[in-house]
């Protein structure tokens, strides 16, 4: 602790929440065993970077849409009003680049707060983890201010959980089983700045100013069902224990059922609700074991796998040289193999293809800023058969979940198209065209499982589009055929 601090900083980042969040509760202590009022920070993402035009954006350079930047300002502002009543200032910078995030810091916050210590909390985002691992910690250090980090994610924080990245989930769920119990502590009431006299200067929350420097891409339009904040996630909670947790484990492959997966990625992911108070209250409830069971499964183990991959591989966890040797092989080898279809960026994305049910699922995304579980990996893996190469299938599903998706932009994402195009934390299956190991999906396996034609008939042009892809398609061939008989 640096003994002539004069107040102590929560650099909330992730888990943008007053309510269960771990690394607001220690800062909030610290700041109170230092008789010092405690501050929280948030960076707003840099403008992104210019790209070539002709590549896509990783996640750090993708514009900010309406749709992620109504959620993400919605949230920001409840967490500010929520700080307010507790006398805690609460500072959104806007570093103009992703290179001046530390030195944004350094000069509006180290310099003018003078902290005796900063509380950051954790995301295995490459970019994140470069503002806080970065320039960052090297400054804190020469200021002598120690620099704490607390997983307020991860239920078990991810460098706890196991100290290498995992084949998948049959290794990591015994690690976590093992010593979840440990970490489901009650969480303590946070009491913000009661320790400290009412003289904090708060500043009003701005959100005209954050919105124009965050200038988002109007064409992604926001969604009426995703209401930003704590109260909205665990009202969110309360309907999904009535009408999903009890088939949770029968039904949620089946897209056609719309209240059975609980729907929450977006406020776990944004933070503004931990899934460790979701698991406690699961728990609590005692309620329909085998449903219960699957749903600690995919929120507790399959999510927490995510962050697993993603701290481990950090350079490559967006790159086909995350995958395993096998895979990375397997994908090499069929690379230039025959594709039957390929289509562009531009009829992927307005969902003109031959098949109605990759259509639809694409329109789900496009407008309604979420896609079903079962279906994402169906969608990712016709994306890999559509294009010219595994490297241009990973970047398009990528970009176009990270652009779509309300719960994208997440290390999740990453992790679900992995394991769809490259294999991660998967084993290799038959050897066939172009997927090679990789575990091949058809439309034939789909219909076996729900009725792919109710669930078309709800996105309208998704069926008609499909029959002018194949038309075209048909014509293109009949052309071909017609040339080769006269060369
Ligand atoms: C190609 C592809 C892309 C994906 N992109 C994302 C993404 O951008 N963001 C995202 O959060 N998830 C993603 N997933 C994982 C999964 O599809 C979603 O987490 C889930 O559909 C979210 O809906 P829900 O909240 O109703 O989940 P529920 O089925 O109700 O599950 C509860 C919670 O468990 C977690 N969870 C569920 N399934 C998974 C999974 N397979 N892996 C990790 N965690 C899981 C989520 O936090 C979810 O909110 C992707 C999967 C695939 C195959």
């Amino acid at each position: 602790m640096n003994e002539d601090g004069k107040t102590v900083v929560c650099w909330m980042q992730r888990d943008v929440r007053t309510v269960d969040n771990w690394a607001l509760l220690f800062a909030g202590h610290l700041a109170e065993t230092q008789k010092v009022p405690l501050h929280v920070i948030h960076v707003l993402p840099p403008p992104p970077a210019q790209t070539q035009e002709e590549s896509l954006p990783d996640l750090e350079n993708l514009r900010l849409t309406q749709r992620h930047g109504e959620f993400y300002l919605g949230g920001l502002e409840i967490v500010h009003k929520e700080l307010k009543e507790k006398n805690v200032p609460f500072h959104a910078l806007r570093p103009l680049s992703q290179r001046l995030v530390s030195s944004t810091i350094e000069s509006q916050i180290v310099q003018q707060l003078k902290p005796c210590a900063i509380v950051c909390d954790f995301s295995p985002l490459r970019h994140v983890r470069q503002w806080m691992e970065g320039g960052f910690l090297e400054s804190c250090e020469k200021s002598s201010v120690p620099l704490w980090q607390v997983d307020a994610h991860n239920v078990v924080p991810v460098w706890h959980a196991a100290d290498k990245r995992q084949v998948g989930a049959r290794t990591l769920r015994p690690r976590i089983h093992k010593v979840v119990s440990d970490y489901l502590q009650k969480f303590p009431k946070f009491k913000g700045n009661e320790h400290v006299e009412k003289d904090q200067e708060l500043q009003a929350y701005d959100s005209d100013a954050l919105k124009s420097f965050l200038d988002w891409d109007e064409s992604v339009a926001s969604q009426k069902w995703a209401v930003p904040g704590s109260a909205a996630a665990k009202a969110k909670f309360e309907s999904f224990i009535s009408t999903g947790l009890s088939k949770f484990d029968s039904h949620r492959n089946d897209p056609n059922y719309t209240q059975i997966c609980s729907g929450l990625s977006p406020w776990v992911n944004h933070g503004h609700i931990s899934f460790q108070r979701l698991m406690m209250a699961i728990k609590k409830l005692n309620r329909y074991a085998t449903g219960s069971a699957s749903f600690i499964e995919e929120g507790l183990i399959r999510r927490e796998l995510s962050d697993n991959f993603l701290f481990y591989t950090p350079d490559d966890y967006d790159k086909l040289t995350g995958a395993a040797q096998w895979a990375q092989d397997s994908l090499e080898l069929h690379s230039t193999d025959q594709r039957e279809y390929t289509y562009s960026l531009e009829e992927l994305e307005t969902s003109k293809t031959h098949d109605d049910l990759w259509n639809a699922a694409q329109m789900q995304v496009v407008n309604e800023g979420k896609m079903h579980g079962f279906l994402r990996m169906y969608w990712a893996k016709k994306i890999l058969e559509w294009t010219e190469s595994p490297a241009v299938a990973l970047k398009t599903a990528l970009y176009f979940n990270d652009k779509y998706a309300l719960d994208g932009r997440d290390p999740n994402g990453f992790v679900g198209v992995g394991w769809s195009i490259m294999g991660i934390h998967d084993m290799g299956w038959k050897e066939r065209e172009i997927f090679g190991k990789i575990r091949f999906m058809n439309y034939a396996g789909c219909k076996r499982k729900f009725k792919v034609a109710d669930f078309v008939k709800r996105y309208k042009g998704a069926a008609e589009n499909a029959a002018a892809a194949e038309a075209e398609h048909n014509r293109a061939k009949r052309g071909q055929k017609r040339k080769l008989t006269h060369s």
